[in-house]
Parts: structure tokens; C-alpha cells; sequence
């Protein structure tokens, strides 16, 4: 059984993965609106990875015999000056999920709820990864800078990405 404080903060995090998902399917048409194919294709893989996200909170939830609430999901950005910009929007974005899934593992030990702790485990992994990920991209585009050459390489390599 899951405390009522514990289980509105998952039900709170399954919102922000779908905000992730939202987001990245945002920055997905952002990409296929200035013909980069391969920067879009890598951001449809992200978005669905985060769906994946939300099924594990949802699944863990009812798991639990708690009760998921689904609520408004925040309109996303629609335009970037740049793919530089949106993948330093994705990361310092996944930064911020990472501190959001810390303060959930923190309120676990409040409550002493060693399964859930136990649950969010698998997240706090992922999110280093996650964040690692976006930065080594946002690295690589600051290489790139206005190389257009550069720029076309990059998007192939990203258009090769698989569903992992
Ligand atoms: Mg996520």
C-alpha cells in the first residue's frame, strides 16, 4: 500500500515523463520542420523512451494498490534557434528530471518506503545516462558550430541511432 504522499509525488513524476515525451515530439517536428531527418528520428526514439518511463510509474502504481491520476500535461516550446539550442533545452530538461526523481527517493526515506525507493532506483540510473547522452550531443554540435557540411554528417549519424 502506498502512503497517499508517496503516491501523489509518482503520480506527479508519470506527468513530467509525459511532458518529456511531449517535449521531445515537439523538438522532433521542430527538426523535421528544418529537414534535419536524423536529429528528428533520434527525438521520436527519446519521446517514446519516456513513454516507456511513464508505463513503469504506471505499472508500479497499481502495483502498490495505489490509484494513478492522470492530469494536464504543460504545452511544450514550439520553436529553437538552433539544434544547439534544443539539445541544451533536452539536457538542462533531463538535469531537472534527474533532481526531480532525487527529491522522490528522498521523500521515500521520510515515509521508510523501501520499495518504491527500490523502484526509483532503475531512474536515477537512467537519468545519468540520459543526461550524458544530450550533453555528448550538445558537445558535438558545439564542434560542428555553422559547419553545414559538419551539420549533414551528424544528422546521418543521428538518423542511425536504434530503439535501445
Ligand atoms: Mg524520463
Amino acid at each position: 500500500m502506498l502512503k497517499s504522499s508517496v503516491e501523489k509525488a509518482l503520480n506527479d513524476q508519470l506527468n513530467a515523463e509525459m511532458y518529456s515525451s511531449y517535449l521531445y515530439m515537439a523538438m522532433a517536428a521542430y527538426f523535421e520542420s528544418i529537414n534535419l531527418n536524423g536529429f528528428a528520428h533520434w527525438m521520436t526514439l527519446q519521446a517514446g523512451e519516456e513513454m516507456d518511463h511513464l508505463r513503469r510509474f504506471y505499472s508500479f502504481i497499481f502495483e502498490r494498490d495505489g490509484r494513478v491520476k492522470l492530469s494536464a500535461i504543460d504545452e511544450p516550446p514550439f520553436e529553437w534557434k538552433s539544434p544547439l539550442d534544443a539539445f541544451e533545452t533536452a539536457y538542462n530538461h533531463e538535469v531537472k528530471v534527474s533532481g526531480l526523481i532525487h527529491k522522490i527517493v528522498d521523500l521515500t526515506r521520510r515515509e521508510n518506503d523501501h520499495a518504491t525507493e527500490n523502484f526509483l532506483g532503475w531512474f536515477v540510473a537512467e537519468q545519468v545516462e540520459e543526461e550524458s547522452s544530450t550533453l555528448e550531443i550538445v558537445n558535438q554540435l558545439k564542434m560542428i558550430k555553422d559547419s553545414v557540411n559538419g551539420l549533414f554528417m551528424f544528422n546521418a549519424h543521428l538518423g542511425k541511432r536504434g530503439s535501445d
